[in-house]
């Protein structure tokens, strides 16, 4: 991670640029670490389209009584050009109200698959509520969705979503929470053209709802080869963006056979690639949109940043976390595992390299008083991760460094072992806590990791080696 990323972090930028750098930093491998909170809003209800969710319904309060209807299933037809829209949404189960947040989407109508019309009400002006009195499990919106350029939605001029943390209702009705996983169909027309629209026309296994991502300009596909599981790895990127991408992700499909290998197989499909997009001005990281997760074009040169969106297929992708305030499950986890990927394929000293620069960087986080305990186990969902401490550079390396510290007491190939059950357990399946690791650490591993993780993870500055 490159060291120039974090002196961006409290950069006063301008609302667009500072809404990347917030929302950038947080969900990627280079990041800026920033407390910034300008620009990344929402219209209408903006303080409620975060990541404080009180329930799984998306709910806001005024609602949270309402039983959770879990999305499983999203099939989603957009038109670029009308910005015209089209979910059907299977939910979990047939009966009861179902709440959905809907961000300032336009919507016309809500039917069943049959064409039959159902009443819907808006509780709050980003929520839609369902009144299905019957066993309904699948539910079709037609709706319009505007142009945002906060990054926080369809986002027109550069061609690109960005729904991370919790903007996916200014796309289609959905649940942010990171718990809900839902596969997803995408179909995109309206397309400029000249151009191409790069997104999955299927997301296979459960995902986040910020997981589904949509890229237009001028691609090309560069096909990279193939892990020995027989998942192809490429990039997109424009024609004067390949030489660079190309440099970043010379390992990645060594990178990306390292993670199958180790932790387990993907679950995202059978091709996977880097998506060069721009963030405009300043160098940001990526977002894990997996299979096709975007990179900053100002980041495609950078190695780890490659790895480190691979690694999210397997944490914060396959294993989605249960509550925000489990960020480090993901980004600890991710940054862990992409330092060990670069040095399986590129060697001790690249890894070890890597390792010096997670340290150097967070030493500087902490001394300069940009410092949090990276994970925060006592609320689920009570924290709004856009404005939230938690949401620093400090929450990855620090979890980065808890994994070696348990690494180095355990033995690398147990500790494989163990992340490789967790996955095996939890990926594609059931949200998991970071409590969940720590069960898993110390059933597979018999040693129990509570105590580092206090030193690493509950506490504020760094532990005594
Ligand atoms: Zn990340």
């Amino acid at each position: 991670m490159p060291t120039r990323l974090t002196t961006l972090s409290r950069l006063p930028l301008s609302p667009c640029a500072a809404a990347l750098g917030l929302l950038a930093f947080a969900c990627d491998a280079g990041g800026s670490g920033s407390t910034g909170t300008g620009g990344a809003r929402v219209p209408e209800d903006s303080a409620t389209g975060g990541a404080a969710k009180p329930d799984r319904t998306g709910g806001t309060g005024d609602d949270a009584q309402l039983p959770p209807r879990d999305i499983v299933h999203t099939e989603l037809a957009l038109d670029l050009t009308a910005r015209r829209g089209r979910a059907t949404v299977t939910l979990a189960r047939g009966t009861g109200p179902a709440l959905f947040e809907v961000g300032d989407l336009r919507v016309e109508a809500v039917r069943t698959p049959d064409g039959e019309t159902l009443p819907f009400t808006r509780p709050a002006p980003a929520r839609l509520l369902v009144s299905a009195p019957t066993a309904r499990t699948r539910l079709v919106f037609e709706y319009g969705f505007s142009k945002h350029g906060q990054f926080n939605g369809w986002d027109a001029t550069p061609g690109l979503t960005f729904l991370w943390p919790a903007f996916c209702g200014n796309l289609f009705p959905c649940h942010s929470d990171p718990a809900d996983g839902t596969t997803f169909t995408l179909s995109v027309g309206g397309v400029p053209d000249g151009q191409t629209a790069v997104y999955p026309r299927e997301i296979p296994a459960p995902a986040p709802a910020y997981q589904i991502g949509l890229a237009v300009g001028d691609y090309a596909y560069t096909r990279l080869g193939e892990t020995a599981a027989g998942t192809e790895i490429g990039l997109y990127t424009p024609p004067d963006g390949l030489e660079t991408a190309r440099t970043g992700a010379a390992s990645l499909v060594g990178h990306f056979d390292w993670l199958e290998t180790t932790v387990g197989p993907y679950l995202f499909g059978s091709k996977a690639a880097s998506v060069s997009v721009d963030w405009g001005p300043g160098d940001f990281g990526g977002l894990e949109h997996h299979p096709y997760w975007h990179i900053d074009d100002g980041q495609m040169g950078d190695a780890n940043t490659h790895a480190h969106e691979a690694a999210h297929g397997w944490f914060g992708g396959g294993v989605r976390i249960a509550c925000w305030e489990d960020l480090v499950l993901s980004e600890g986890t991710v940054t862990y595992l992409a330092a060990r990927a670069i040095e399986a394929v590129d060697g001790p000293e690249a890894g070890a390299a890597q390792w010096a620069q997670y340290e150097h960087d967070l030493g500087e986080l902490v001394e300069g008083g940009d410092d949090t305990p990276a994970w925060l186990p006592e609320t689920c969902n009570a924290i709004d991760l856009t404005t939230h401490p938690l949401w620093s550079l400090v929450t990855y390396y620090k979890g980065a460094l808890f994994l070696r510290a348990v690494e180095e007491t355990v033995g690398r190939g147990s500790l494989d072992a163990a992340l490789a059950a967790f996955y095996r357990r939890h990926g594609g399946k059931a949200a998991a806590r970071m409590q969940d690791l720590l069960d898993t650490l110390e059933a597979e591993t018999g040693f129990d990791p509570g105590p580092l993780a206090t030193r690493w993870l509950r506490e504020t500055g760094l532990p005594a080696e």
